[in-house]
């Protein structure tokens, strides 16, 4: 890894401060499970609200909420009960299994090891009191499938005319061979996909301006990227051109979200296994037609993973969390310089009109420069501290996480002073 040193440090960082914790740790912990802490789930909360108002905002562009559990011949359609396969080889001295790229065993070195066979990364389980074949169903390993199966269903509710997307945000279950570099790829993670379904003919262009939309939002969230296009050979089944936008994470550039060109290869396959009539009726042209697919895709783990990384600043005498603003977990700590009544009623009052707008932190306890260091930490943009002479003269000194200047503030310009800095 190009930058261990990085890894290990944010991670002792997102522990110590409440932002993942290892699964069910109290019994050892469970391989590539992670659990979000309270400013874990903060963050993670404010970067969903953001792709999610970022797609829905969009006249055309409509939410669903689909179920993890779908019926088993939706995977037969995908192709991901033939697919979505890696091949596996046996130890037979050690008993590990493992993808086979090398002629003998990474774990013992022997090569007494089992002919490769294809293992399937979705993870199964029974609906039901019955554990047989019939009631056998998969947890699903992509939001997609769920909006393909919903296509009509939103279209005629909504009274879409194509083009149109469908977003959704949520769990999505591989059984990873090898998981790594905690939150970047796990066995369950969070999903951000938008479908957009377009005339055959106009979908080259979508697929040029969605790429730029993605990596507009991005941007926006402070994140620097590349592009990659897919070579044929790396193109997935049902992909007719793809690409990754990549990040540079501390062991090196790898994926971050996929754009996909997925044809009507989704749709036709639905029609066909399910039987139903899976067409767009165009009005003006008065024809029906199986429209293209073009797909974004982001992984809330990744995208959280990859805005800590860019974020996580060592500098001389401080530890600082380089958050945008817009969706750092606290914007604002309110930080009371003592604990007399007169400070604390006014400290208080200030947190609740401010807490109207902003997620706030109330802290009054501690040395002033170890609680600044605590919000540089967790990335708090603004520190608002009340003292003795805001009794006074109904001043506070705000504070910038960025350039530790400080600034005397009156109490009734807040509001605008935040309005121009958020
Ligand atoms: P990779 O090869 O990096 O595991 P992929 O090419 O299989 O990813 P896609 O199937 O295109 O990924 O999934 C779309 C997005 O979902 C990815 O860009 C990534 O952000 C996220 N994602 C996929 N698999 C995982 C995983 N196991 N853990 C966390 N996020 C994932």
């Amino acid at each position: 890894m190009k930058n261990q040193s990085l890894m290990t440090k944010l991670l002792a960082l997102c522990r110590a401060r409440g932002f993942l914790f290892p699964s069910s740790e109290i019994y050892g912990g469970l391989n590539s499970c992670w659990d979000y802490g309270p400013l874990g789930v903060q963050l993670k909360n404010n970067l969903k609200r953001a792709w999610w108002t970022d797609m829905t905002k969009r006249r055309n562009i409509t939410g669903l909420d689909s179920s993890i559990i779908m019926h088993p011949k939706t995977w037969e359609a995908s192709g991901h009960l033939e697919g979505f396969t890696d091949p596996l080889s046996d130890c037979k001295d050690c008993k590990n299994r493992f993808r086979l790229e090398d002629s003998c065993c990474p774990h013992c070195g022997s090569s007494n090891i089992t002919k490769s066979r294809n293992f399937n990364l979705m993870f199964k389980t029974f609906m039901g009191p019955v554990e047989e074949d019939s009631s056998l169903v998969y947890l699903r390993p992509e939001t997609a499938q769920g909006i393909f199966v919903n296509f009509l269903n939103v279209q005629k509710s909504m009274r879409l005319k194509i083009p149109f997307g469908i977003a959704q945000i949520g769990k999505a279950f591989r059984n990873e061979i090898t998981p790594s570099h905690s939150i970047f790829r796990t066995r369950e993670f969070g999903q951000m996909e938008m479908q957009f379904f377009t005339p055959p003919e106009e979908s080259d262009k979508w697929f040029e301006y969605w790429r730029e939309e993605r990596e507009k939002q991005l941007l926006s969230l402070g994140l620097t990227f590349r592009w990659k296009d897919h070579s044929s050979k790396d193109l997935a089944h049902y992909s007719k051109k793809a690409g990754d936008i990549q990040f540079e994470f501390p062991w090196d550039w790898d994926e971050l979200e996929g754009i996909h060109h997925r044809g009507d290869y989704d749709l036709s396959r639905h029609q066909k296994f399910s039987g139903k009539k899976l067409q767009y009726f165009c009005p003006e042209k008065k024809i029906s037609y199986t429209p293209y697919v073009i797909e974004t895709s982001i992984g809330t783990g990744r995208l959280f993973l990859a805005l800590l990384c860019s974020a996580y600043k060592q500098e001389e005498e401080r530890v600082v969390l380089k958050l945008s603003p817009h969706i750092a977990p606290v914007q604002i700590a309110i930080l009371a310089l003592s604990k007399k009544t007169d400070l604390i009623d006014l400290s208080q009052k200030i947190r609740v009109d401010l807490e109207k707008k902003y997620f706030v932190d109330y802290d009054d306890s501690g040395s002033i420069g170890k609680r600044y260091r605590r919000q540089d930490e967790i990335g708090t943009p603004f520190c608002v501290t009340i003292d003795f002479e805001s009794l006074e003269d109904k001043k506070v000194t705000v504070r910038d996480r960025d350039t530790m200047k400080q600034e005397r503030i009156s109490i009734d310009s807040l509001p605008s002073f935040f309005l121009k800095s958020f």
